[in-house]
């Protein structure tokens, strides 16, 4: 019997958790090499954010108080540059030109922006308009202040996550290990892409989309040599493949006669957790561990390959690099057309998700079957179908599980 979609996932999260991230090892990089990384150490700021009460303009440093009534005439004593500390305290009645950056000198209070100001003559300013008490002055610790953890451990780092570790002089980061991915292409028909084809053969795209799929998400991906469907090449290059954090094997692992993966991980010592899940597409997935690795056998067609991958193997590259084992994020939406669906089985079908003014649009891509990578290339997501749903109807709430940055179509 099949076992259903969220069985199945409970089955791999409840194996990768079993994984602890602490374990498998971090280590320490460079900060420019560290973009989608994640974090294996708790960062802190090592001082209040920001350090000093900062101008947040290039104007005059005054006291809010002397330009209540405007035009305010106040006497000019100097200035400050960003990178310098303010050589004198600012008293009633002057005014200190100051740089965007620079500190403010003690006694001052606002900064008004130069535009509404007008120099009299070299020791005198008139400044315009009033400022509110504060204005255009960051306090020191306005932000965060020393000793805050602004990333646990844990985080995946982004560009603004890169920007933060400059900014608590970072060079180098612990990190955890990514984990390595071992990908196997299985099948007598299948040739290299450098290869010409016979007729009766096709080009492996299989390890390429797979590759792409385990470099998104972080973990470094080795495509070992196509297995053929025999038995003793595929018991070398499976054992091959198990060296790694996880071996990924598409192909040869349906009905066939010559679908031979199962009865060789079974011969090698690797624990099958489940090899068939009730979905379209991807049902014989292979599911089984090996010690603390993991082995995965996908589906050769290569819709079912890809799916198979989003949905049971993501989960696990992010347990292994220390990340929460969330798989896709699932969103909302309006359905555009009618969709059938009578497997029977759970569908997760090739769709075009967007977002127009106030709702989310799933638009379902016509596709000719798991084979037919040509027609959803424009796929950014997979329309789910639930089990029990054989029709669902244009403009019905659906949900999809989004892959892929998500296009506006609203005004920007
Ligand atoms: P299998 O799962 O081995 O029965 O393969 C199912 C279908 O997927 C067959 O039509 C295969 O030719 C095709 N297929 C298997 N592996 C690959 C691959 N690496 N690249 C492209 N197509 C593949
Ligand atoms: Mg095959």
């Amino acid at each position: 019997m099949p076992l259903d979609v969220k069985s199945a996932r409970e089955i791999v999260l409840a194996e990768c958790l079993k994984v602890d991230p602490e374990r498998r090892g971090s280590e320490s990089v460079d900060l420019l090499d560290c973009l989608g990384r994640t974090i294996a150490e708790p960062i802190l700021l090592d001082r209040d954010q920001p350090p000093f009460d900062r101008s947040m303009r290039d104007g005059y440093a005054i006291r809010a108080e002397d330009v209540r009534n405007v035009p305010a005439s106040l006497r000019y004593v100097g200035e400050v540059k960003a990178g310098e500390w303010p050589s004198m305290d600012l008293r009633e009645g002057e005014a200190v030109q100051i740089m965007t950056g620079a500190p403010a000198p003690v006694g001052a209070d606002a900064v008004v922006m130069v535009e509404h100001t007008e120099q009299i003559n070299p020791g005198s300013l008139r400044v315009l308009r009033s400022v509110r008490q504060g204005e255009n002055i960051a306090n020191r610790g306005s932000e965060q202040s020393e000793g805050a953890t602004v990333f646990s451990s844990g985080t995946k780092l982004s560009a603004f996550g890169m920007a933060v570790l400059a900014s608590v002089g970072k060079r180098r980061v612990k990190v955890f290990r990514r984990p390595t991915v071992a990908i196997l292409a299985t099948g007598d028909e299948l040739v290299d892409i450098e290869e010409n084809p016979s007729p009766s053969q096709i080009r492996n795209s299989n390890s390429y989309s797979l590759y792409a799929q385990v470099l998104r998400s972080g973990a470094i991906p080795k495509i070992l040599k196509i297995a053929r469907d025999n038995l003793f090449d595929l018991r070398r290059q499976i054992a091959l493949g198990i060296q790694e954090d996880v071996l990924l094997i598409s192909g040869g692992v349906s009905m066939g006669k010559y679908d031979l993966v199962e009865p060789v991980l079974s011969e090698l010592g690797v624990q099958v957790h489940f090899d068939s899940v009730n979905m379209r597409p991807g049902k014989p997935t292979v599911f089984a561990t090996h010690g603390s690795q993991f082995v995965f056998g996908l589906p050769g067609n290569p819709v079912s390959t890809f799916v198979a991958f989003e949905l049971f193997v993501l989960p696990v590259l992010q347990r292994l690099q220390g990340l929460k084992p969330g798989g896709l994020s699932l969103v909302r939406g309006t359905l555009e057309q009618e969709v059938f669906e009578k497997s029977g089985r759970t569908a997760f079908l090739p769709a075009r998700v967007f977002g127009r003014p106030g709702r989310n649009v799933i638009s379902a891509i016509a596709w000719k079957g798991s084979a037919d990578i040509f027609s959803i290339v424009a796929a950014n997501g997979l329309l789910v179908v639930p089990l029990e749903t054989s029709s669902l109807r244009a403009g019905d709430e659906v949900e999809a599980l989004l892959f892929d940055e998500f296009q506006s179509e609203g005004p920007f």
